[in-house]
């Protein structure tokens, strides 16, 4: 099949007429669909369609896969690596899930939900607590985001530890498939082993296998108590320690684990006026339990787990909140930090995993590293400390350029990713590949895990039609 470099008056015109009333934009409007969060990925395209049912986005489908028009998947465009954007070349129509709103089912007994894939995930949460239950999933993007995108991207977010990320929170998927066709897989089902586990290559494929257009996700008891600490230890080999003795003492209640370097409680002063809770300390740890209600609350038994470890020296101070509010300003330091960073200095952005156990030689090797070739660079580095993901984000030095330090990406992309992968890390642990890491895949996955995945791709999108250069190196 030949991919056209521009698309037709008459395609165009079909296209349209498939998205319904109301369902495509043109011009000017469609600048927003172009352009990322960060507006470090831009493109163009002829049309952005937002169908508001599954049957449109099937027509629309059926239309370009007859016509070789590539489709650039987008839900609420808060992803961090360019996969939905469509590329500068201009042939590429924007699918946008925005009007995608049906609540299908909340099915409380089988503690499932079936949404659209347009539904925000804050509408999900908000669901979940509706009906007396809990949807952990939780970003800052979360007001934003929309599930199809965060299965599409398979998110983590801050509460990975305990939950898992969102493939673990999805139990069925519809998809529209690149022939046009619709798979119903809304299964809400725990145990399923009739074949191939279909949904399971959908998610985190970010629009290059398939379009999501709704899905049945878990649901959880909702927790009623929570305890809140921010934490100074003195190193991240302190921090991994805490951890484990925290899992031993609270158990499964321990469901956020941030590790967050000094550095970026001084920024959030200086940019955002947040008042520093542990002025003077290093390493800080955002932890938080949730549970049932029970005697002594979560907050007494967060204190007396982090009393006996102050005693021996693992940590060194600790800031216990005692209100709603107070855990909320604790909690909003962190979730502020990638507008933070943003206000101190261009930052180059790296969203990593290596084991729990070698978050501490992986930190203390690459930011040895960064020092002896970038006197005077500014560490920020901060994440999900609890499932090996850290969020190392280098500004560079107080006296350089923004310009100048962004010349420097590529050299301080190779220096951590070496680290990374020398401690079997993964060069992308949540926001995706996109385009952004789809050159660096060569290096981070094996020319047999490669074939694999190109495989995949030939098998369900023959015609290569669906977000094109995206993921797979060339
Ligand atoms: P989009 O950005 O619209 O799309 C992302 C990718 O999915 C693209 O490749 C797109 O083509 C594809 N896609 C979108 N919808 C569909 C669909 N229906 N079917 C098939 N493919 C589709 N991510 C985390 O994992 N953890 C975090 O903690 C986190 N924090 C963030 C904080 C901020 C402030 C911001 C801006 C982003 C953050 N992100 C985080 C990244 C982002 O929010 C997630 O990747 C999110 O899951 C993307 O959802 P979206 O609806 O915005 O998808």
């Amino acid at each position: 099949m030949t991919i056209h470099a521009t698309v037709s008056a008459d395609i165009l015109a079909r296209l349209k007429e498939a998205a319904g009333p109301g369902g495509s934009i043109e011009g000017a409007e469609t600048e927003p669909y172009t352009v990322s969060w960060r507006d470090n990925w831009t493109g163009k395209t002829p049309l952005v369609l937002r169908p508001d049912t599954t049957a449109r986005v099937a027509e629309i489908v059926k239309i370009c896969a007859a016509t070789g028009t590539p489709i650039v998947p987008q839900g609420g465009n808060t992803g961090l690596t360019g996969g939905g954007q469509p590329r500068p070349v201009g042939n590429e129509i924007v699918l946008c899930t925005t009007r995608m709103k049906a609540v299908r089912e909340i099915d409380e007994l089988n503690d499932t939900i079936t949404v659209d894939a347009g539904v925000t995930l804050v509408e999900v949460q908000n669901l979940a607590a509706e009906a007396g239950r809990y949807f952990p999933l939780s970003l800052a993007a979360e007001g934003t985001c929309q599930i199809g995108g965060n299965l599409a991207t398979n998110a983590g977010g801050v509460q990975v530890l305990r939950y898992g990320n969102a493939r673990a929170l999805c139990l069925g998927l519809e998809v529209v498939t690149a022939d046009g066709e619709v798979w119903d897989g809304l299964r809400g089902l725990r145990k399923d082993n009739a074949g191939y586990d279909m949904k399971q290559v959908f998610i985190g494929s970010e629009g290059t296998l398939g379009i999501i257009t709704a899905a049945t996700l878990r649901l959880f008891p909702r927790p009623v108590d929570r305890g809140v600490a921010l934490v100074a230890v003195p190193s991240p080999a302190a921090a991994v320690e805490l951890l484990a003795r925290l899992r031993g003492s609270l158990g499964e209640l321990l469901s956020a684990f941030e590790l967050i370097h000094e550095n970026c409680f001084h920024f959030a002063a200086a940019t955002m006026g947040h008042a520093d809770p542990l002025p003077g300390a290093g390493w800080r740890v955002l932890i938080q339990a949730d549970g049932p209600d029970g005697d002594p609350s979560l907050t007494g038994r967060v204190e007396t787990a982090l009393g006996s470890l102050l005693e021996e020296g693992l940590i060194t101070d600790a800031v216990i909140a005692t209100s709603g509010a107070q855990a909320a300003a604790l909690w909003r330091i962190r979730e502020d930090q990638a507008e933070v960073q943003q206000k101190t200095g261009a930052g180059i952005k790296h969203d990593v995993s290596v084991p729990v156990s070698a978050i501490d030689a992986f930190v203390t090797e690459a930011d040895a590293a960064l020092d002896a070739r970038y006197p005077g660079v500014r560490h920020c580095t901060f994440g999900h400390a609890g499932d090996g993901n850290l969020h190392y984000n280098p500004i560079g030095p107080a006296d350089w350029t923004g310009a100048a330090w962004k010349a420097e990406t590529d050299a301080v992309n190779r220096i951590v990713h070496d680290i990374v992968l020398k401690h079997r890390g993964s060069i992308t642990a949540e926001h995706g590949v996109g385009r952004l890491r789809r050159e660096e895949l060569t290096r981070a996955r094996s020319a047999v895990e490669l074939k694999l995945m190109r495989a995949m791709k030939a098998a369900l999108d023959p015609r290569g039609i669906l977000n094109p250069g995206k993921v797979l190196p060339d």
